[in-house]
């Protein structure tokens, strides 16, 4: 089955679990958990800065901060980064330990531990061969607003809604205070704050 990476590299999705045979996204109640949770939250962080880029300007210098083209780790603690720091990525994941949080709640954290402590690979450390050409090739994440009309195109009386943090859908009691209710605040994308700090709600 053909791997496919989506709007930034590193995380790969089975072509099939995801597009349809006219290259189509599939519905997202169609798409295995896993891979829905990873592709909605694939959307909340395109166009991220680099977290590394981001651990040496900071929020004030955010714009000097490169847009991050790669994604490891699980969704919600995801590692972002640009091709620049890349290589001290997978050096800390291969031979300072970082591969040993592999998994765990904390494992952005620790990277970030570990840059921020003026740790970085050697010069010349290798990053992994990305077969594939330039990150314009990639497909681009599907448009979340899209999504959420897709789901409920089928509408029986109860309203489907995804998470676009977590990628989880939900179903909500189709109710009169429909409209007003559109500010909830799971289903809020604040896609203008970048909080590297933050505690994510975990699962
Ligand atoms: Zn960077």
């Amino acid at each position: 089955m053909a791997k496919v990476s989506i709007g930034l590299r590193g995380w790969r999705f089975d072509e099939d679990e995801v597009f349809t045979d006219e290259g189509e996204f599939r519905p997202l109640d169609e798409v295995p958990d896993d891979t829905r949770r990873r592709l909605i939250r694939l959307t909340y962080l395109q166009g991220k800065p680099c977290d590394a880029c981001y651990l040496i300007h900071g929020e004030a210098e955010k714009k000097r901060c490169n847009p991050a083209e790669f994604v490891y780790g699980e969704p919600m603690e995801e590692v972002l980064l640009c091709a620049d720091h890349e290589a001290d990525f997978l050096y800390w994941y291969r031979e300072a330990g970082g591969s040993d949080h592999r998994g765990e709640e904390t494992f952005r954290d620790e990277f970030h531990e570990w840059f921020a402590a003026g740790e970085r690979a050697p010069e010349g450390y290798g990053g992994l061969d990305h077969v594939d050409t330039g990150t314009d090739e990639l497909p681009t994440p599907p448009d979340p607003a899209e999504l959420n009309r897709r789901l409920n195109e089928n509408y029986e009386g109860k309203r489907k809604r995804i998470d676009l943090r977590t990628g989880e859908i939900r179903y909500e009691e189709w109710d009169e205070r429909r409209g007003d209710d559109e500010d909830d605040e799971d289903a809020v994308d604040d896609v203008g704050d970048l909080d590297l700090g933050q505690d994510y709600p975990t699962k």
